[in-house]
């Protein structure tokens, strides 16, 4: 979805970092040429020897110490945050305090990494959890932060190396984490921060066959393109792209709570696990849709440094010209809340009602805070809405009837569903898609062994 063309600067070879509030550049920060990321693997392959040797409890220390590192500074990156990405400091200072805690959670588990011991005819069968190597992270630019630990933070505890790209409009949170690490103490070259665009420093991360596994977080797009790539060498790959998740609201739901706009206006609606498909049992049409209304006409939208305001800006000039562009003027609209007017890429919060449940406003990642609003009749009905797109990250059920609940969390084919709740993400349970949303599991339990490959051993008793 990145329109590069709009944040680099080929002649150079910079990337310019803009203020989505003002649209002022904030930063130029150098692209990493691909003769640069063969130096940074190198490098990488090094390292991660020695990380890989260190003793488990050496580097659970080091990744605490990192996390301490992250925890001295939540307002320096939140501040960082906010300024390049356009976040709302409230969001910006729980992303920080996110990254701390995925490390310590990450941290935790280095000396429970514990493989198996199966019985077998003479001798002794063990398992292994054996680190990947070096492991490149590919970063959007909706959540710089976050995004960034749920992918280093695991590899890094499994034993990895870990060469991190950021989104081409958000290097500067994670350049500084990359500092964070060194301070901490975390071995020069185990973890880099490599910024550059897509096409040029992120396709030579996913070519380069020292790399042994790439976790993608962005578009379909350019998901499917790298699976391609991947495909060439075997390599390890977790996807999580897109998603159009519904809010399913059935009529003995509590109303008010299920109308929440935070659910699709949340990042400004850059999210992919944002309830956009917002479902509603037919008899209880009228009097939710007030609800909304008025709800998302109060939502305050303005500058993100703010502690008052619920939205910001869009990232880029270009994420505004695409949600504009989904929101003809044909669509029925049944909110709309206010936006600044001026400098900035600023989008108001808008719900429509479009005639069609095929239209491609509803049935596409529009990535920014309008939702549709479509009627349905009951269980049956709500499932197929539910499931009429090619995505299936999560969802919300609301009704206070618990088998209708368990049997619609159960049937949505998606990876995360809430039950009345709109929460999708957290650190220490597993997260990702179902069908075009995704490959494989990030968070969790087991997020470390997604970066490790088992290694079975077999040990003969008999002389
Ligand atoms: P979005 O901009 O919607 O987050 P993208 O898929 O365009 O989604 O970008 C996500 C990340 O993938 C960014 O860091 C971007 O630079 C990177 N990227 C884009 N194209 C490629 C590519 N061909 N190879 C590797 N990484 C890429």
């Amino acid at each position: 979805m990145t329109d590069t063309a709009d944040v680099t600067r080929p002649e150079t070879g910079q990337l310019d970092v803009r203020n989505p509030a003002t649209g002022e550049v904030i930063a130029t920060v150098a692209a990493t040429r691909p003769e640069e990321v063969d130096a940074a693997v190198a490098a990488a392959v090094r390292a991660q020897r020695g990380w890989a040797a260190l003793a488990p409890g050496e580097r659970a220390r080091l990744l605490r110490r990192f996390a301490a590192e992250v925890d001295g500074r939540i307002e320096e990156l939140a501040a960082l945050e906010v300024r390049e990405a356009g976040h709302t400091v409230g969001n910006a200072r729980w992303e920080a305090g996110n990254v701390r805690d995925l490390l310590e959670y990450a941290a935790g588990g280095v000396e429970r990494l514990s493989g198996r011991q199966i019985p077998v005819a003479g001798g002794l069968d063990l398992t292994f959890h054996e680190p990947i190597g070096v492991v490149g992270v590919i970063v959007p630019w909706n959540f710089p932060m976050p995004i960034a630990a749920w992918g280093a933070a695991p590899a890094l505890a499994a034993g990895n190396a870990v060469l991190l790209k950021p989104a081409e409009t958000t290097p500067l949170t994670a350049l500084r984490l990359a500092e964070l690490a060194l301070a901490a103490g975390l071995p020069e070259g185990l973890f880099q921060v490599l910024p550059g665009t897509g096409p040029v420093t992120g396709a030579r991360l996913v070519e380069h066959p020292d790399v042994r596994k790439i976790v993608f977080t962005g578009s379909g797009a350019v998901g499917r393109r790298i699976m391609g790539q991947c495909a060439r060498q075997v390599k390890r790959l977790t996807l999580e792209l897109g998603g159009k998740s519904p809010n399913i609201v059935f009529a003995d739901a509590d109303l008010a709570r299920a109308a929440d706009p935070l659910a699709f206006v949340d990042n400004a609606g850059q999210d992919c696990c944002a309830r956009t498909r917002i479902l509603v049992q037919r008899e209880v049409y009228d009097r939710f849709a007030e609800l909304l209304a008025r709800a998302v006409e109060s939502v305050v939208v303005g500058d993100p440094a703010d502690p008052a305001t619920t939205m910001g800006p869009l990232i880029s000039a270009a994420q505004l010209r695409r949600v504009q562009g989904y929101v003809t003027d044909d669509l029925p609209v049944v909110a709309r809340g206010g936006a600044p007017q001026g400098p900035g890429f600023w989008y108001p919060p808008t719900v429509l009602a479009p005639a069609d449940p095929a239209a491609p406003v509803a049935v596409e990642e529009v990535f920014g805070p309008v939702a549709v609003l479509l009627p349905f009749t009951d269980e049956a009905d709500a499932l197929r809405l539910a499931d009429a797109t090619p995505y299936g990250l999560s969802g919300s059920v609301w009704t206070r009837d618990l088998s209708r609940a368990v049997r619609m969390a159960r049937g949505v084919a998606a990876g995360n569903l809430s039950v009345n709740s709109h929460s999708s993400v957290r650190y220490w349970t597993p997260f990702g898609g179902f069908k075009q949303s995704g490959l494989g599991r990030e968070l969790g339990p087991d997020a470390l062994a997604a970066f490790t490959e088992t290694k079975n051993v077999f040990i003969a008793t008999e002389e």
